[in-house]
C-alpha cells in the first residue's frame, strides 16, 4: 500500500491567510517562501494506492487542485489526450469544509466513487453547488457506510481492493450545517482503518480528528503498521489563548498532543505502528523544527507530516 501525504495542515493551512503568528511568519520567510524552521503546509490531503495507477483520496481538501499538480502520479495520463484521471474515488471523514470543498475541483464530469456516512452525503447533496458532481447519471457513485461500519474501496479489480472500517471519533457537524439536535451529531466525524489483506496484512489508521484515545482505540492502533494521527493542537486551550475566546481543542473534536492525557502520553506504549502526526493547525508550536516541542515529539518516536511525504507499507 502506498500512502501519499499531499497536504498536512489543518483548515486554513500554514501560513493561514489572516494570521501573522510566529509559525505563520516563519513559514512565509526564507528564500522563495520556503519557510525558516517552519515548513509551509497545505490543508490535509492523503492519497492511497496499491498499484500506483489508481488512487483513492482520503477527504477532498480545498487545496486539492494544486496538490494534484504537485504529484505526478495523479496527473492525467490518457494516451489519446482525452479526459482521464488516476483518481477514481474519495472517502469523506466529515462534512467539514476542509474535508469536502475539494470535491468541487473534481467536477469536470469525471466519474468518481464517493464514500461517506449518510449524513455527510445528505449535507453535500442539500447544497446546490455540489450538484456539479451530478451533471450526468453515474458521474458520482456514492457508497454510504455507518459510523462504525465496513466498506470496500474499489481500487483495482485484478488486485482486489482495500478493506475500510470507519470509527466514530468525536467531533460535531460543521457550523454551516443547521443543527437539529445534539444527538444527531453522533458519528459526524469518523476515522478510518484501511486494511490490505495479502501474504501479510497491512493496516493503516487515518485519524485526522480524534477527541479521545480510548483503551479500545489504543488496542486497535497497536495492530496498525502506520498511524496518521490528529496533530491539530499542542494544548487544549491553544486557540482560546490566541483568539481570546472560543472553544477548547477537545470541544472542537481534537485531542491535544501534550499533557497527561494528550495523544503523546496516551500512545507511549505503542510498539508496532510508524507514528506520524498530521492535520497540524498553524498555531501548533511543534511545527517549529527549532523549538522544544518539535524535539519532544521526535524524541518520543513520532514524525510530523509534511507535504510530499510518502509511505510504502
Ligand atoms: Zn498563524
Amino acid at each position: 500500500v502506498k500512502i501519499k501525504v499531499l497536504g498536512s495542515a489543518a483548515g486554513g493551512g500554514l501560513p493561514q491567510w489572516n494570521c501573522s503568528c510566529a509559525n505563520c511568519a516563519a513559514a512565509r520567510s526564507g528564500p522563495n517562501g520556503r519557510g525558516v524552521g517552519v515548513r509551509p503546509r497545505t490543508q490535509t490531503q492523503v492519497a492511497v494506492s496499491i498499484d500506483d495507477r489508481i488512487w483513492t483520496l482520503l477527504n477532498c481538501s480545498p487545496d486539492l487542485r494544486a496538490q494534484i499538480e504537485a504529484t505526478p502520479e495523479l496527473h492525467s495520463q490518457s494516451p489519446n489526450a482525452s479526459r482521464h484521471s488516476p483518481i477514481t474515488g474519495a472517502v469523506l471523514t466529515s462534512a467539514d469544509i476542509d474535508c469536502v470543498l475539494g470535491l468541487l475541483h473534481l467536477r469536470e464530469q469525471q466519474p468518481l466513487e464517493i464514500y461517506s456516512i449518510s449524513r455527510v452525503r445528505e449535507i453535500i447533496r442539500d447544497n446546490s453547488l455540489f450538484r456539479m458532481l451530478e451533471q450526468k447519471p453515474e458521474q458520482s457513485k456514492w457508497t454510504v457506510f455507518e459510523a462504525d461500519g465496513r466498506f470496500e474501496i474499489a481500487l483495482n479489480s485484478a488486485n482486489g481492493g482495500i478493506a475500510c472500517r470507519a470509527l466514530a471519533t468525536g467531533g460535531d457537524l460543521p457550523y454551516y450545517v443547521e443543527r437539529q439536535s445534539t444527538s444527531s451529531n453522533d458519528g459526524a466525524v469518523v476515522g478510518l482503518i484501511l486494511e490490505r489483506k495479502g501474504t501479510t496484512n497491512t493496516k493503516v489508521a487515518f485519524l485526522p480528528g480524534v477527541r479521545e484515545i480510548s483503551d479500545e482505540l489504543l488496542s486497535e492502533l497497536s495492530q496498525c503498521d502506520l498511524l496518521l494521527m490528529d496533530g491539530t493542537f499542542w494544548s487544549d486551550d491553544e486557540l482560546i489563548r490566541i483568539q481570546g475566546g472560543g472553544r477548547t481543542a477537545r470541544e472542537m473534536g481534537h485531542i491535544p498532543v501534550s499533557g497527561s492525557d494528550g495523544s503523546l502520553e496516551r500512545t507511549r506504549g505503542l510498539q508496532r505502528p510508524k507514528r506520524v502526526f498530521i492535520h497540524m493547525n498553524n498555531t501548533n508550536p511543534m511545527v517549529n523544527e527549532q523549538g522544544p516541542e518539535y524535539r519532544q515529539v521526535r524524541d518520543a518516536g513520532w514524525e510530523i507530516a509534511a507535504d510530499g511525504m510518502e509511505f510504502v507499507i
